[in-house]
């Protein structure tokens, strides 16, 4: 299945200049939904995965079905202030500022095996940040697996150590 097709581009959102990756034209399409989750189950089926981190918002919903599709569970990474329970917390840079990344402390355990899924790779710059949290809680980053990546952003260059796959590529 052409799978970018059924992404749709907007333009100019969320600021002028940007060329914005809708993923909710995919989510609606319950063939392309499916065929999206099974390629990434299949690129993990080798990996081992103890348990599934997603991050915050759009990573929930590609993260889920994949964890469900493995029989292993889902930990959600979330902005700051929104897990109830004790969190470790990652900050990181952006162009401009800073931003950070939370996660209950007692949600992967040492040496478990990890793989994240998100939306989309920009800068790699979430997925980085999510990574260093799940290593500071002792979990082994084995797979980040992405629906889209921007590849003229070079985020993949941020993480060389780790497997990196994505579906579609701009
Ligand atoms: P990065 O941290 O620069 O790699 O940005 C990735 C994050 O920004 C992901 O969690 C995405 O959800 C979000 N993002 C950036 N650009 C887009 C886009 O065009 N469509 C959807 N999400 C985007």
């Amino acid at each position: 299945m052409d799978l970018k097709s059924k992404i749709r581009e907007i333009n100019d959102f969320p600021k002028e200049g940007i060329s914005f990756k809708d993923i909710t034209t995919l989510l609606k399409d319950g063939e392309a939904f499916k065929c999206a989750v099974d390629k990434i189950i299949e690129d993990l089926k080798e990996k081992d995965v103890d348990i599934i981190v997603g991050p915050e918002a759009r990573g929930f919903l590609m993260g889920t079905p994949v964890a469900y599709g493995l029989g292993v569970g889902f930990v959600p990474v979330r902005k700051p202030g929104k897990l109830p329970g004790e969190t470790a917390k990652f900050e990181y840079d952006l162009e401009y500022g800073t931003d950070s990344l939370e996660i209950h402390k007692d949600a992967i355990k040492p040496g478990q095996r990890v793989a994240i899924v998100d939306d989309l790779l920009a800068t790699g710059g979430t997925m980085g940040a999510t990574a260093k949290l799940i290593e500071k809680l002792g979990g082994e980053v084995v797979a980040m697996e992405f629906l889209i990546e921007l590849e003229f952003l070079n985020g993949r260059e941020k993480l060389n150590d780790y497997h990196v796959n994505s579906l579609i590529k701009y």
